[in-house]
């Protein structure tokens, strides 16, 4: 028993056998590797799928514990500013979407899961997939401009996330899942070099011009059966000048034939959705007012997970729900080896001096009301939190009854994990709780804290090593309203000119950005 196999075999005979059995093992390796890799290979995404077979299957959770507060419209406990009511015409809208999903949705027959991506047709179910990357409050635009774009479109939002967006928000659509199904042949691999190289857009476009010289137009009279089964759009702010022609109405024709989209961006383009003639007339019905429209965004598809609501009402019921005013502080230093803390301390400080956003007259008077005010400090660093209790908090809470709360510092941003994420949704969503917002120029992690809560933030300008700002400007601005500021248009992409009532604006903390801006007619 147990002899070894060396016992059989002479010396010479022995090293040739072990030769032999090296060689077949690399040779089995590269054509296991080949198969693995190949992106035609149904084993293409194999080890990730094997890697995520045990995660639990997902369905809409009925009882999403957060679903009634995050989605209603009057003052609640958590919010007390009441929220704008979403049009008749877009509550109908979101029922028939949830229709669609439902009938072509990943829990429907719609979805055949083991076809070969260039075969991947349906025959009337139409879908886009969203691919995160960047931090949550990125994600979180990114999302809301993607399901929006479903929305004009008539596809179906499916979401490519990962392990580290396990159980942060409730499923938004009634008897479906919004996750791509994990036999999806590209699961994971979306925003790879190879994959874009196959798939994108711009590259389609670009072989398109120097093929045909046609100044980057596509035929758009084919049909169907010409145009590809999947196309990746990159709209990152790396984008390229042939990715951004997608933002052209003249190459919707095309992209609307395309049975798959896969959408990988981190901003909020909505504003230039505004901007093209095929989307306008709709967005205009389905937002007669065009200042809130991301605020019914957020509210219908990121209520908070049961897991999330439970870390988040219980900070709130410890030390934000008895005070008669709650005030938030978001600051995020993007550069923080490079920025002074006292270069942001200070620009806070006027800002909340200036506009008397903590102490409205004098110590006194605060004192013979009994204020009591929560303020929390959301940001990655203890040292913000430290100094604004140490100037309002610690030192002087018997004066002003002011406490000071920080619910996590993290230190600096990660990927990929997600008791991070966890930790950062519920300082956006403590923040959506303040009845005053003070917030960070260019942070995507404040637009969506001031998109929840419905308060219009006011922006401190955090001092750029990079873009100095005169010694003229203010410390911050009040946001005119609550929409968040798309940081990358497209070259094409202007705002509308003052005085025309066009939607589109420049934001007040990013000069080269767009927001929708509404009603605000005389805006720069
Ligand atoms: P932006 O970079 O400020 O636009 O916001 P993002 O949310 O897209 O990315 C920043 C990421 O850094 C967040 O998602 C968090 O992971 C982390 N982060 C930044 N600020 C905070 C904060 O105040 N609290 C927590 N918990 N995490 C933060």
């Amino acid at each position: 028993m147990g002899r070894r196999l060396t016992e059989f075999l002479t010396p010479s005979s022995s090293s040739k056998f072990r030769l032999s059995l090296v060689a077949a093992l690399a040779v089995a390796s590269l054509l296991l590797a080949a198969a693995l890799l190949h992106p035609e290979s149904p084993f293409f995404s194999l080890p990730l799928r094997l890697a995520l077979s045990s995660r639990r299957p997902r369905i809409y959770d009925p009882t999403c514990d957060s679903r009634a507060v995050h989605r209603s419209y009057s003052a609640n406990n958590y919010h007390r500013t009441p929220s704008p009511q979403p049009s008749p015409y877009l509550l109908a809208k979101l029922r028939d979407y949830e229709s669609l999903h439902r009938r072509c949705g990943p829990l429907s027959e719609s979805i055949d899961p083991t076809l070969n991506p260039r075969e991947f047709r349906t025959d009337d179910c139409k879908f886009v997939v969203y691919s995160p990357s960047q931090g949550l409050g990125n994600r979180i635009l990114g999302l809301s401009s993607t399901f929006l774009y479903a929305l004009l479109t008539n596809r179906v939002l499916l979401v490519d996330f990962g392990p580290d967006m396990e159980d942060l928000f409730c499923e938004p659509f009634p008897n479906s899942t919004w996750y791509l199904p994990e036999t999806f042949p590209f699961l994971f691999q979306l925003q790879t070099h190879r994959f874009r190289a196959s798939y994108s857009y711009g590259n389609l476009l670009k072989k398109k011009e120097e093929e045909q010289n046609k100044g980057g137009k596509i035929d758009q009279d084919g049909d169907s059966s010409s145009s590809p089964a999947l196309l990746q759009i990159f709209l990152q702010d790396k984008y390229n000048e042939y990715d951004k022609l997608f933002f052209k109405d003249e190459n919707q024709g095309f992209v609307e034939r395309v049975p798959w989209l896969v959408l990988i961006h981190d901003g909020y383009f909505i504003p230039c959705l505004f901007q093209m003639q095929s989307f306008r007339s709709e967005l205009e019905k389905l937002f007669p007012d065009q200042e809130t429209v991301f605020h019914h965004l957020v509210k219908y598809l990121f209520s908070p997970s049961n897991q999330a609501w439970g870390h988040i009402t219980g900070f709130y019921e410890a030390y934000l729900a008895k005070a008669e005013q709650r005030i938030g502080f978001q600051i995020r230093v993007f550069e923080p080896k490079q920025t002074p803390f006292t270069a942001v301390m200070k620009q806070i400080t006027s800002c909340t001096q200036k506009h008397r956003l903590i102490l409205p007259q004098s110590d006194e008077v605060t004192l013979r009301n009994g204020t009591s005010k929560s303020i929390l400090v959301a940001s990655l660093s203890r040292k913000y939190y430290e100094e604004i209790d140490w100037m309002y908090g610690r030192r002087r809470r018997q004066a002003t009854g002011i406490a000071v709360y920080q619910a996590s510092h993290e230190g600096k941003q990660h990927s990929g994990d997600n008791s991070h994420n966890m930790k950062a949704w519920m300082d956006i969503y403590l923040l959506s709780t303040s009845d005053v917002l003070v917030t960070s120029s260019m942070s995507t992690f404040g637009y969506v804290a001031a998109g929840i809560a419905g308060v219009k933030p006011w922006i401190v300008m955090i001092p750029d090593p990079y873009h100095p700002r005169g010694a003229d400007e203010s410390a911050c601005e009040r946001a005119i309203n609550l929409e968040p500021c798309f940081h990358f248009p497209p070259w094409f992409a202007y705002p509308d000119p003052p005085g025309t009532g066009g939607p589109v604006g420049r934001c007040e903390d990013v000069s080269w950005g767009l927001k929708l801006v509404g009603g605000h007619k005389t805006r720069r």
